[in-house]
């Protein structure tokens, strides 16, 4: 395995005082992948008080040390190193209810969630890999370290974790590790919701469809409210799928971005709620998109996502319906100014995941409508930016200059005078605005 000069110093370090020295988990995992690991995180013989005396020259991180880890900050950034451990519940917290130092390398591999995870590499002494962590990365296996039941007992995170690893390198879930996934979902309420939150967050990422619809057991554990959506039919000519497996497939399609990712996910779990169904028999979710954005916002704020992440999903679940006005340039002028590029480039995103994932044959001549009003919205960025009351060529003192008073009036006035530059009845120009403002003085 190739490490890196900077850590190999360090292994060197510890071996010369006599230490084990191992390279650990993720690392050994991407590079048996052919991936070059994000970091490089190691395992030793030492206990925390030997760590600090080898590296008492280095600059330290000591805010893990409780749980045997320093960190040594070298020239690419810090690499952790923990005492050999074993490890107990972690209960809701984001660390072990305890930690016990132990003597080999091998006792330490066996605390770690899945097999993928638990191989170790040392330059003098190899690889160790008790539980074959290699053959099953060669196999593509996905299989918890021992007693999956107890494993995921014992901190139901590694459920998520679980499911990331096989969507992020296409695993297979080994069928006593899946059992216990499902058979210890409930263990999920017990966790602090930022963990959950941040977990679905890189899970969704690399999810697909076909994943996202094995899963939903557990999904509907982490997020009940999607519950209602599965199996959920849609009783319309315009959809294929039953609401989950629509969802499925929208997730599946937009840029793997969490915030686009939760918002198609969330996006019509306002759906169940709104259905009735007219003579005909045919189904209908009147207001969908308003009940569904008020859902994912409660979701979010109880899964303690950042107030940022959860105000955009938010605002992409209320605005996904797609209009079905032909599109024009005025139109693209408008959103652009009213919403900034980025959020638009997402909303269109979701808006063609949408129909996309209905299943059905005219959602083709619609998604035409929006790839044109997407090129519309790309070529105004382009050639005018956004138009904004920052960017319009009167402000507040020009037309208290001309007689306006401070207040609400002012306001709308430059409301108005945005609207006919957004329009184009007049160029953005100083003296034509203020001539329109004069008059309606
Ligand atoms: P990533 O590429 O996402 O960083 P990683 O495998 O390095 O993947 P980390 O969360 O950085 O994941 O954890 C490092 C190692 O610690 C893992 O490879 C695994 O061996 C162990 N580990 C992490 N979290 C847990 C857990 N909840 N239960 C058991 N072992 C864990
Ligand atoms: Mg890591």
């Amino acid at each position: 395995m190739q490490l890196p000069k900077t850590v190999l110093e360090l292994m060197d370090a510890l071996a010369c005082a006599g230490f084990e020295a191992w390279a650990v988990g993720g690392c050994v995992r991407d590079q048996a992948l052919g991936l070059v690991p994000h970091d490089y995180d190691l395992c030793s013989s030492a206990l925390p008080e030997q760590l600090q005396q080898v590296f008492a020259d280095r600059s330290l991180v000591l805010a893990g040390v409780k749980h045997g880890t320093v960190g040594v900050v070298t020239e690419d950034g810090v690499v952790e190193i923990t005492t050999f451990r074993r490890e107990g519940d972690y209960a809701d917290s984001r660390h072990p209810g305890w930690v016990q130092f132990v003597p080999t390398v091998q006792e330490d591999l066996a605390r770690r969630d899945f097999t993928i995870n638990a191989m170790a590499y040392c330059p003098q002494k190899g690889y160790a890999d008790p539980f074959g962590g290699r053959g099953d990365l060669e196999q593509g296996i996905l299989r918890a370290v021992g007693d999956p039941v107890r494993r995921f007992r014992e901190d139901a995170l590694r459920i998520l974790r679980g499911i990331r690893f096989a969507a992020r390198f296409r695993l297979e879930i080994e069928a006593h590790t899946w059992a216990a996934m499902l058979s210890e979902a409930d263990g999920l309420d017990a966790l602090a919701r930022e963990r959950v939150f941040e977990e679905l967050c890189s899970l969704l990422v690399w999810a697909d469809a076909p994943l996202l619809l094995k899963i939903r057991p557990i999904l509907a554990k982490a997020i009940p409210e999607l519950a209602p959506t599965m199996g959920f039919c849609q009783h319309s000519p315009h959809h294929a799928y039953d609401v989950f497996t629509h969802i499925a497939y929208v997730t599946q399609s937009v840029p793997p971005q969490p915030e686009l990712r939760f918002a198609a996910l969330l996006h019509d779990v306002g759906k169940p709620a709104c259905f009735t169904r007219d003579e005909t028999g045919r189904g209908h979710f009147y207001g969908h998109a308003s009940v569904g954005a008020e859902m994912a916002d409660k979701i979010l704020q109880e899964l303690r996502a950042p107030s940022d992440f959860r105000e955009r999903v938010v605002w992409l679940i209320r605005h996904h319906m797609a209009s079905d006005a032909p599109p024009e340039k005025t139109m693209a002028r408008r959103a652009l100014s009213r919403y900034g590029i980025q959020r638009m480039r997402q909303l269109m995103a979701l808006q063609m995941a949408d129909l996309a994932g209905k299943g059905v044959v005219e959602a083709e001549d619609r998604s035409t409508g929006l790839e044109e009003f997407s090129r519309l919205l790309e070529q105004v960025w382009q050639e005018e930016g956004q138009l904004s009351l920052k960017t319009l060529a009167v402000n507040g003192r020009d037309l208290m200059e001309l007689g306006y008073l401070p207040g609400p009036r002012l306001g709308r006035t430059l409301d108005a005078l945005l609207e006919l530059v957004l329009s184009q009845e007049q160029p953005n120009e100083k003296q034509a605005l203020l001539k329109k403002a004069k008059q309606w003085l």
